[in-house]
């Protein structure tokens, strides 16, 4: 587990990418297990892949944001697609909108999410293809509930 103090403040159910409590929900049918997560003595884990809530297959083509970060995809000022030009923003949305919900059910106050991802990433995303500052999907809309986000190596917004 990495050292990180902000891990130890976080408490009660904590909404995860599923993909780090090792479920295998990434584009390419794999995980990114970080078993430490399920160790962390505070939090109730609840496994959230907005991907496949969205309605999106696994395994399923990358996907990459286009025009801007989540945010802007959330203010319909950008959009997300596939390496083949497939428009997939609806599903991103959908399932974005699902994971708030599950959020706002169970009172979830902190999210640790996947970096990197169109979806989950929390300070660097794919735009074409380019690494950039920024927020997936599901992260720009988590973050306007208010909930405190985190990645897996406890860099927090
Ligand atoms: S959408 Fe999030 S939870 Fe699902 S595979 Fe991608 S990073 Fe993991």
């Amino acid at each position: 587990m990495p050292h990180q103090p902000i891990f130890e403040q976080v408490e009660g159910p904590v909404l995860v990418s599923a993909c780090l409590l090792g479920i295998r929900c990434r584009y390419d049918g794999r995980s990114r297990t970080r078993r430490w997560i399920l160790k962390l003595p505070h939090i109730i884990p609840v496994p959230v892949c907005p991907e496949q809530l969205g309605g999106l297959p696994t395994p399923r083509p990358a996907a990459h944001l286009v025009g801007g970060d989540g945010r802007a995809v959330a203010r319909g000022r950008a959009t997300v697609s596939t390496a083949s030009g497939e428009d997939v923003t609806r599903c991103f949305l959908s399932g974005a909108g699902y994971a708030c919900k599950i959020a706002r059910i169970l009172g979830v106050r902190y999210a640790i999410l996947k970096e990197g991802s169109p979806s989950c990433g929390t300070h660097r995303v794919w735009v074409r293809n380019e690494s950039q500052e920024g927020l997936g999907v599901t992260a720009a809309m988590l973050l306007r509930l208010g909930i405190c986000l985190m990645n897996e190596d406890g860099l927090m917004i």
